[in-house]
């Protein structure tokens, strides 16, 4: 028989932590073996089946990360910054691969993780999904085919809770806009979630944040030049898009080398 892998979630009560959970359980390939949340939260102690509103599934929510990452293989974090740095040590600790969805980390926060990814796998996108990596891929041929005539705006939506703006996977596009064209991102990008603001360079690369209601994830690249225009989007209905592309690093990081690799690796894109 092959093993088969033993997956811890954190943040399971969040939304994603709730779909990545459904996602493992439904999954033959993959086991749910923790669930961890932060110290104080009101699921600790339940069955998370049961905290969700549905069937126990024989795993104790827990505050304890480290004795929860002992009996993994892996570990899924869609949290938040500050945590998933913890994490990433822990899980090194433990030797189980670490998937991170986490967005809005600052750049100490990413280089936080080198240490860690010495002794484990880490997987780390702002976006988990195919269709996703695929456009990043597109963004960046597009890019590097057209001159600085075109100016790249990327324009994202989601619903009114979302923490950080611009999306993580706004930035991904952003820097492979930035990639394609031979600059740095940080030399050409204009940022700003409330519409224009400042000067607008010729060749720029610009970020626009909607937010409202349930929106899961909306994303265009739009390439504007004097006389014509090219949009590239992509529209996310469901956040499970997220959760089996996670699913699926979890599974690839079983073997691999220690390291940081993004869905692009997992994806073979
Ligand atoms: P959410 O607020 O619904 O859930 C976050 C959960 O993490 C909460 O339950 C919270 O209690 C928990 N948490 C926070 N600190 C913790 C700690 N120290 N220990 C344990 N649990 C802790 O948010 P969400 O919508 O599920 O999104 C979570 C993150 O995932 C965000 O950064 C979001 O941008 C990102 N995200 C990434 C992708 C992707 O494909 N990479 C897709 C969707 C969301």
């Amino acid at each position: 028989m092959t093993h088969i892998p033993g997956i811890v979630i954190t943040g399971a009560s969040g939304r994603m932590g709730q779909m990545l959970i459904r996602t493992v359980t439904e999954s033959d390939q993959a086991r749910l073996v923790g669930a961890v949340e932060r110290a104080g939260h009101d699921w600790i102690g339940r069955d998370v089946g049961e905290a969700m509103g549905g069937q126990p599934l024989g795993v104790t929510v827990t505050d304890d990360p480290l004795e929860a990452f002992a009996k993994a293989q892996a570990v899924i974090d869609f949290t938040a910054p500050e945590a998933t740095v913890e994490f990433a040590g822990l899980a090194a600790q433990a030797r189980c691969v670490h998937v991170i969805g986490t967005t809005g980390m600052s750049d100490a926060q990413i280089a936080a993780l080198e240490p860690a990814a010495r002794h484990s796998v880490i997987v780390r996108a702002g976006n988990m999904s195919l269709g996703v990596n695929l456009l990043v891929q597109l963004t960046k041929k597009v890019a590097a085919a057209l001159d600085e005539d075109f100016d790249i705006e990327v324009i994202e939506a989601h619903h009114r809770h979302k923490v950080d703006a611009p999306s993580g996977t706004a930035l991904m596009l952003g820097e492979a806009a930035a990639e394609g064209r031979g600059v740095q991102l940080a030399d050409v990008a204009d940022r700003g979630r409330d519409g224009i603001t400042g000067a607008r360079e010729r060749g720029h690369i610009g970020f626009h944040a909607i937010r409202g209601g349930d929106i899961v994830g909306e994303h265009d690249v739009l390439f504007a030049a004097p006389g014509e225009r090219i949009v590239l989007r992509h529209v996310a209905t469901d956040r499970a898009i997220f959760a089996r592309g996670a699913l699926k690093a979890a599974l690839w990081g079983q073997g691999q080398k220690p390291g940081q690799y993004d869905m692009v690796d997992v994806l073979g894109l």
